[in-house]
């Protein structure tokens, strides 16, 4: 099982961020927070060892918000709650976000490290000031790089960088500059995403207002092309659409996610998918305090229907490099996925978007490119209903979450 642990928190709200986080908390704030997350940690772990659902966690994740927003002591007060109330599995994966202005410190990351966080995810977004100024990131180019060092010296051996392309005013050749810059650096893993503007966002306003003017789709398209390419050509697997590694290094996490395995969310806004059942916990601190308080949480838990389960299947799949395994489909929904989709795979293939291989159906990069496109072509053709043994046979949680 995969556990993550959301800490909605950061010191000011950047640009385009539209993930769940509170900006400038006082120490008091991360505190009280931490206390009902310990006893949430708490809770579940009474829980699942009532309902024999207790199994090792493989992989831990810290996200937010800023993680390293939280001191040394307050870091180990979730790594005890977590190896009090959960068996922690041998090999575990832990990692955990930084951002470069309140991570570069060799003390704390080797407080971290000793800890036992043993993959480290740094928000570089950019190596240009004035990019990261648009996108209203606190840090400036020279400070991520030192956080990246800082960060190898106190003896991370697996760094993962994010870095964001298709920002305002961004030409192909600078974002291909700047990832052999990165590359110089030698990171474990990179995620590289397309910068999208969510709405409500300044950044989206700016937009609208004509303050800021996003790449061309052509400009856009040679980014995530020969952007891939480079990476491939400095030895970095493209696993997935937005993430690469140096072999041996793809994030087990997220692939856990891609693969459909059961993860459990903690903290404010974390998402829990879990014995056929899926719930999401409150998006506002007090709403959570008190569902902690109460042991109410996650009661809103519902099941995911076939149809759910088979339409992430095929959407999570399809965002790797392995694709859609084609005999998981046909367990799944007694139907074959090469015949269903005929008439769509054909046109696909015949544009070079998605390849087919025995037992296989993947995209290529220039369908990866169009993803969203193609995913809801396919999502729309998935059949209406499926039969009940595509749940999953684990035992349900409602009995431990009404306890
Ligand atoms: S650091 Fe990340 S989570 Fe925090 S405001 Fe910026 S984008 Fe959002």
């Amino acid at each position: 099982m995969l556990l993550y642990i959301h800490i909605p928190f950061c010191r000011s709200k950047c640009g385009y961020c539209s993930f769940f986080s509170i900006p400038g908390p006082g120490p008091a704030d991360l505190d009280a927070y931490l206390s009902h997350l310990e006893s949430e940690i708490a809770i579940w772990g009474r829980r699942l060892d009532r309902t024999g659902v207790q199994r090792p966690i493989s992989s831990i994740y810290i996200g937010g918000g800023t993680p390293s927003l939280l001191s040394l002591d307050q870091m180990e007060r979730i790594a005890k709650a977590l190896e009090r109330n959960f068996a922690l599995g041998p090999g575990l994966e832990w990692s955990l976000e930084a951002n470069p202005d309140s991570a570069a410190d060799r003390d704390y990351l080797r407080g971290l490290l000793a800890l036992g966080v043993n993959r480290l995810s740094l928000g570089l977004q950019s190596l240009d000031n004035k990019k990261l100024e648009v996108l209203g990131r606190r840090h400036q180019s020279a400070q991520g790089v030192k956080a990246f060092d800082l960060a190898r010296q106190a003896g991370f051996a697996n760094i993962s960088l994010d870095l964001i392309w298709g920002l305002p005013g961004q030409r192909a050749l600078e974002w291909l500059r700047e990832l052999e810059t990165v590359v110089r650096l030698q990171p474990d893993h990179l995620s590289c995403y397309g910068l999208t503007l969510e709405e409500e966002t300044p950044l989206a306003q700016a937009e609208t207002a004509g303050e800021i003017v996003l790449p061309l789709e052509n400009e856009q398209a040679k980014m995530f092309l020969q952007g891939a390419e480079l990476l491939e050509s400095k030895g970095y697997l493209h696993y997935e659409i937005s993430n690469f590694s140096r072999m041996g290094f793809a994030c087990r996490h997220n692939q856990g996610y891609w693969q459909s395995r059961s993860y459990i969310g903690l903290g404010a806004g974390a998402v829990s998918t879990l014995g056929g059942l899926r719930w999401e916990t409150p998006r506002n601190l007090d709403e959570y305090a008190e569902q902690v308080r109460t042991e109410r949480i996650g009661e809103a838990a519902a099941a995911l229907t076939p149809e759910d389960k088979v339409k992430e299947l095929v959407m999570l799949s399809l965002r790797t490099t392995k694709g859609l395994n084609l005999i998981e489909y046909r367990e799944h929904t007694g139907q074959d996925f090469l015949r269903r989709h005929r008439r769509l795979i054909q046109v696909l293939r015949q544009n070079d978007l998605i390849r087919v291989h025995p037992g296989q159906l993947r995209l290529t990069r220039s369908g990866m490119l169009v993803s969203n496109a193609i995913l809801e072509r396919f999502l729309q053709e998935v059949p209406g209903h499926l039969p009940d043994d595509t749940r999953d046979h684990a035992p349900a949680l409602e009995s431990g979450s009404k306890s």
